[in-house]
């Protein structure tokens, strides 16, 4: 069958066309995508990974440490009197010192650190190979550098930092309760502190 030139080119053209099309089409369903897997893992108001990635997070980093003994450290943070900062300065201050908070933190850490949003102003950092000198020197870091920043719309905030570094044979339950335990104690003797679990745990010298 013999085609002439300008159906060819007609031929042609469509085809091209068609490309471009479904390549268009093809990028929008990728970057929909895309939003929808960052969505179904983040927090929308701070960018921070939210609790139900963190069960995922924390169950792999547990079974490494079985595996291999690589060492881990989380560190739960909370904002310190945040009610009165809603109370003080208005709730949208409040969401934006919570996004400050994440974002300090956030440009602080490594890539593999992860910082979670686990309640309103409640952040558990998970510190993959990292042992508990590296953790606190860290976390008292973060203390310091939050404390000293100031948050335009609400003055500054101070933070309280509970640290447990996972032992052999530990389970999630148990880690996270430490560093829980670590945040209470951290609150208990004035807040703008960091705790360790093992100083909570620690017999005390009479
Ligand atoms: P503490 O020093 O003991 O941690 O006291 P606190 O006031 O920080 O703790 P509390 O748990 O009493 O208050 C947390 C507040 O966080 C209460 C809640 O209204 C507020 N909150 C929770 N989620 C959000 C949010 O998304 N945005 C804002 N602006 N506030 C929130
Ligand atoms: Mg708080």
């Amino acid at each position: 069958m013999q085609v002439d030139a300008a159906t060819a080119v007609r031929v042609f053209a469509s085809l091209l066309l068609t490309i471009v099309i479904v390549n268009i089409i093809l990028g929008v369903i990728n970057d929909l995508h895309d939003r929808l897997v960052a969505q179904t893992v983040t927090d929308p108001l701070t960018g921070a990974y939210n609790r139900r990635q963190m069960e995922t997070s924390l169950d792999d980093v547990v079974e490494r440490h079985r595996r291999t003994g690589a060492p881990a450290t989380l560190l739960l943070i909370d904002i310190d009197r945040f009610k009165e900062i809603n109370d003080r300065f208005g709730h949208a201050a409040g969401d934006s010192v919570l996004r400050t908070v994440v974002a300090l933190v956030a440009d602080r850490v490594r890539r593999l650190d992860r910082l979670f949003r686990i309640g309103g102003d409640e952040f558990l950092l998970l510190l993959p190979d990292t042992n508990g000198a590296a953790a606190r020197a860290l976390a008292e870091e973060l203390r310091g550098l939050i404390a000293g920043t100031v948050i335009p719309g609400a003055s500054s905030v101070t933070v309280s930092i509970g640290l447990a570094m996972l032992a052999p044979g530990q389970q999630m339950d148990a880690w996270m309760h430490e560093a829980d335990a670590a945040l209470y104690a951290a609150k208990q003797q004035g807040r703008d502190r960091v705790m360790g679990a093992a100083a909570v745990s620690a017999p005390t010298a009479d």
